[in-house]
């Protein structure tokens, strides 16, 4: 059954939060000593989880991305990987800052997982402990090597673009692409409700709009348009090379109009839109001894109310709701 929202939008896409805790502290997301984590016993246990990714199944989601805080440090991760694939949900990936990757990647693998994103903003060591509060960036750099080779398809890796911190290094982010089988993906930065507002180093200054991003690309690299795949990204092939390149512009040109996606963090709030308010507390529901099919009710009724688009815009570049790191992205 294909859930629409008010605006005829079939909703198939869940972002899962498998948990709010990371192990890195990146500026943009979860600036250091400002972050309330939830207690243990809000967070949803496995077994909750199992029944909520039921549901939206039966409700036509038909994709899922894992994701957190960091999703790695959810030791359940392979097993909640392994229902997802159980539900018959065969599109379903990861996105993950790669820290720990390395080694769960055959666990991950035997659970299903056949994609991967890994994040990545620089390549440079003082400039990720200077984004991320950690010297890990090797480690990281591992993960992405040890994901395609054991042959992960696609390995995307994800670029965060700030002026005046990584906006150099776009150039370095192409050569990779060039030479590597992954599509780097450039991302516009989204402000958020704990950095924006004075909480952190970032403003409004080192937003990059993806037209300015790609006008740098393509001083160094011929792209061809991909077909349309269904992602937001807009994808490209690299003429003289074996990766690709993505683009995505939340900020600058919105996909709000074909937003498919909903969200549930990992205390069973859901949310359907990433900068909108909570729209409805599953765990609540449950807890209180809600049905499969009272649920279904509330998360319907909480689709009607998906708005139609956000309004952040380069020139109103503000976020209310946003807790990147506890909704995941
Ligand atoms: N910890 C994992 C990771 O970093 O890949 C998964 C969660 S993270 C919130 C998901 C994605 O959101 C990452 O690619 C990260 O770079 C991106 N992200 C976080 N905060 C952002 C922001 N303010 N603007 C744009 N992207 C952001
Ligand atoms: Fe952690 Fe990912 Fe947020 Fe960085 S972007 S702080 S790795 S959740």
């Amino acid at each position: 059954m294909i859930t629409e929202d008010s605006f005829k939008r079939r909703v198939s896409y869940l972002r899962l939060s498998v948990t709010d805790r990371c192990n890195l502290r990146c500026r943009y997301c979860m600036p250091k000593g400002k972050i309330q984590f939830f207690s243990s016993d809000e967070l949803l246990r496995l077994e909750e989880l199992k029944r909520l990714l039921k549901i939206f199944r039966d409700l036509g989601v038909c994709k899922v991305r894992l994701t957190g805080g960091e999703p790695l440090l959810r030791l359940e991760l392979e097993s909640i990987l392994k229902e997802v694939i159980a539900l018959g949900i065969r599109d379903v990936s990861l996105t993950t800052n790669g820290v720990t990757l390395s080694k769960r990647i055959p666990s991950l693998i035997a659970a299903g997982l056949t994609r991967i994103n890994i994040s990545l903003d620089t390549f440079n060591k003082e400039r990720f402990f200077n984004i991320t509060g950690s010297d890990s960036l090797n480690s990281v750099l591992r993960g992405i090597e040890d994901s395609i080779a054991a042959g992960l398809t696609p390995v995307k890796i994800n670029m965060v673009v700030m002026r005046n911190i990584n906006l150099d290094e776009v150039e370095d982010f192409v050569a990779f692409a060039k030479n590597h089988p992954v599509e780097v993906r450039f991302l516009e930065v989204m402000p958020t409700a704990n950095n924006f507002e004075g909480t952190s180093s970032l403003t409004h200054d080192n937003f990059v709009s993806v037209e300015e991003i790609k006008e740098r690309v393509e001083q160094r690299a011929a792209l061809i348009p991909e077909e349309f795949s269904g992602s937001v990204a807009k994808v490209f092939k690299i003429k003289e090379g074996i990766g690709k390149i993505g683009f995505i512009s939340p900020i600058s040109n919105h996909f709000c109009g074909s937003c498919n996606r909903i969200r549930l963090n990992a205390r069973g709030i859901l949310k359907t839109c990433l900068h909108g308010p909570d729209s409805a507390n599953l765990r609540l529901a449950l807890r209180q001894g809600a049905s499969d099919q009272d649920l279904k009710v509330v998360i319907r009724n909480a689709l009607l109310l998906k708005p139609e688009e956000h309004f952040i815009r380069p020139d109103h570049y503000l976020s209310q709701h946003l807790q990147m790191s506890q909704v995941g992205g």
